[in-house]
């Protein structure tokens, strides 16, 4: 399995990407499943399987918590880190939904 690919949040970058979690999913295998089994363009499988999420109560701050410490591991500063995905999160759709106050 190749593990080459950084994490691209961008909004520009036309990829298809997890909606919960921002990680891009270029290859199928990194698709989230539906209960019965159907891949999922919207969500990655680290994120959603079986048609729910695998952490149905995250926050978008403790996602945003989580990436980073992901993103760190891949030798990314963490405030950088942190400041991407604090803009790019509140951006996708799982998050979208939430109504997050300013
Ligand atoms: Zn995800």
């Amino acid at each position: 399995m190749k593990m080459e690919h950084t994490m691209e949040l961008t909004v520009e970058h036309s990829g298809r990407f997890c909606q919960s979690c921002g990680m891009p999913m270029p290859e199928e295998e990194l698709l989230g499943t539906e209960r019965e089994g159907v891949k999922t363009e919207e969500y990655c499988k680290y994120c959603y399987e079986d048609g729910e999420f695998k952490q149905p109560d995250i926050t978008l701050q403790s996602m945003i918590d989580l990436c980073t410490g992901y993103l760190v591991e891949q030798g990314m500063n963490e405030a950088d880190a942190r400041g991407m995905l604090a803009q790019s999160l509140p951006l996708l759709k799982r998050w979208k939904q939430e109504g997050v106050s300013k």
